[in-house]
């Protein structure tokens, strides 16, 4: 244990603020790799028996608590997901290996994930669905035998402390309970950072606090931008961060005055600004600072912290909802982009080795098609209350293009033949975030209706440096030469064949480069509605420089 008293340590800033308070520490509990340190069978008969035990619990009192809060589905599907801890094949296959001498967590693993992958081989939706509670069940009973906890909200507002956030814990927490992020791990460039910039909290990555681990009166105040951390701050430290917060809080409030105001340099040139936003409750926010549009919805974050994919009727509220919110503005909604380290338990592909390059956003989505038309019917049915766009995330091939175009037009004929209402005209356009994407924007831009830049992606995949990994940001350099001629290069293509490109990645709202990209003639450029006033006020100060 560490002796109390004032200590200093020094992360990287992720999201802008200050804060100070009591550290809650956010314990994802221990995973225990399977086939490690593996009991005889008799024992590990009786964790597995503990662990179905526990699970059973803990669904009866979810179905329960589901089913007095929203009655009906949600409850019911706990319920099948407890009655399959009682499935006698799955059981005798579980009991017969580690009776054979396989651990618990991988007799777990081989028999439950066998079953899902027989009831997807039988390609049928409904068994796909089925498949999906399976893995849900499998997920549950692992994190039981693991250990792990998952208490992630605190009960007083606090400073969260966590080794690294996925974005599924963050988008849970109560952001009233939450002055700030410390992380061990994770870049700028994590979702989890990105949510923290969006929900305003401040976030500081970099930072090991397992030394402090024993302590429970832990205290510490924290600037997101400079990335100071203080532990056991004394008065004059707490002053001094509180009078930070202060003027951080004012900054803004100045910051309003541009809520209502055009975008447009000094020079008259104009950009069209617009929000990144994650759910129907992010796009008040970005109609309330003046936001033009939504450049970009990710729409896998209204699954984030969910057992389960939504509904069709359910997406179609959250969708008409923005539309709704920003009438006779663009409202960018990007098709689920879930993978690497965005995952929904209900729609789990299983471990890869390299989740980054691995079976993520549209790749899924063509592999899961009942999923991606479920989607595209909702976005289509929500087309008639707003100017719409729809995007794919990912794309590195004109035939993914392709194949999800025609999944499009299967929607549009299907919908057509139910008499539902829709609007064809939809734009259709693609994330240029790969660096093949970059390389064949000529081509792609004959088929999308627009681009949009995804700097995030893009600086992962050309400078090879993992996203969600801080130990190599320096390396990820994001004015890196080539991303800078990427974007020069994807930009001309898209004007070249009359199409618009703008940027939705974090590298839009970085103003040291607005100057550089307006002049490359980047149409459009997408923050999170906490950045899009000081980005407006820069570059009503700006003059461009014009051949
Ligand atoms: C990007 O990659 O730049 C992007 C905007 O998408 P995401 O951050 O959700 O991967
Ligand atoms: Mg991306």
């Amino acid at each position: 244990m560490r002796r109390r008293g004032e200590h200093r340590l020094q992360g990287t800033g992720i999201s802008a603020g200050a804060a100070v308070g009591p550290v809650f520490r956010l314990d994802r509990g221990r995973r225990k790799p399977a086939g490690e340190s593996a009991g005889t069978p008799a024992e590990e008969l009786s964790r597995f028996e503990e662990a179905r035990k526990r699970a059973k619990q803990a669904l009866t009192d979810l179905s329960r608590r589901a089913g007095a809060a929203v009655g009906g589905d949600e409850g019911q599907l706990f319920e099948t997901h407890a009655l399959m801890l009682e499935d006698p094949d799955l059981l005798e296959g579980i009991q017969a290996a580690i009776s054979g001498g396989s651990p618990a967590e991988r007799a777990v693993e081989q028999v439950l994930e066998g079953f899902a992958l027989e009831m997807e081989h039988l390609n049928d939706p409904y068994m796909s669905m089925r498949a999906a509670d399976l893995r849900d069940v499998k997920g549950r009973l692992l994190a039981l035998l693991w250990g792990e906890t998952r208490q992630i909200q605190p009960d007083c507002p606090s400073i969260v402390a966590a080794d690294e956030l996925m974005p599924s814990d963050t988008i849970q927490l109560d952001r009233r309970l939450v002055l700030a992020f410390v992380t061990r791990v994770g870049g700028a460039d994590c979702h989890a950072a990105i949510l923290a910039r969006a929900m305003g909290i401040p976030a500081v990555s970099g930072v090991d606090l397992s030394m402090w681990s024993g302590e429970t009166d832990l205290t510490a105040a924290v600037d997101g931008c400079t990335g100071e951390v203080v532990l056991y701050p004394d008065q004059a430290a707490e002053d001094d961060f509180a009078a930070r917060r202060q003027l951080d809080r004012r900054q803004q409030e100045e910051l309003w005055a541009y809520a209502g105001q055009p975008t447009r340099t000094r020079d008259g040139a104009e950009v069209l600004l617009c929000c990144n936003i994650g759910s129907p409750e992010d796009a008040k926010e970005a109609a309330a600072v003046g936001g033009e549009g939504v450049g970009l919805f990710r729409s896998e974050f209204l699954y984030l912290g969910r057992q389960q994919l939504s509904t069709e009727e359910e997406q179609l509220s959250a969708y008409r909802a923005v539309l709704e919110t920003m009438p006779d503005r663009p409202v960018v909604v990007r098709t689920l982009d879930l993978g690497a380290d965005k995952q929904v338990p209900g729609l789990s592909m299983g471990a890869e080795e390299n989740p980054a390059l691995g079976l993520r956003g549209i790749r899924l989505c063509l592999e899961r098609p009942q999923v991606f038309r479920t989607q595209l019917r909702a976005l289509y049915r929500a087309s008639v209350y707003g100017r719409l766009h729809i995007m794919f995330p990912m794309i590195a091939s004109c035939w993914e293009l392709e194949e999800a175009l025609e999944h499009c037009c299967a929607v549009r004929s299907q919908l057509a033949a139910e008499g539902l209402a829709f609007r064809s005209d939809v734009p259709l356009g693609i994330m240029i975030e790969t660096p093949a994407a970059v390389l064949t924007a000529e081509e792609l831009a004959r088929k999308a209706d627009f681009f949009s830049i995804g700097t995030n992606d893009l600086t992962q995949y050309l400078t090879a440096c993992d996203r969600q990994n801080g130990a190599v940001s320096r390396y990820a350099d994001p004015h890196h030469p080539a991303l800078l001629r990427a974007i020069r290069h994807t930009v001309e293509c898209a004007h070249r064949s009359g199409i618009r490109a703008g940027i939705c990645g974090e590298l839009a709202a970085d103003q040291s480069l607005t100057q550089t990209f307006l002049e490359m003639g980047v149409d459009e450029l997408s923050v999170s509605p906490a950045r899009l006033l000081e980005l407006r006020r820069d570059i009503s100060r700006l003059t461009l420089n014009r051949d």
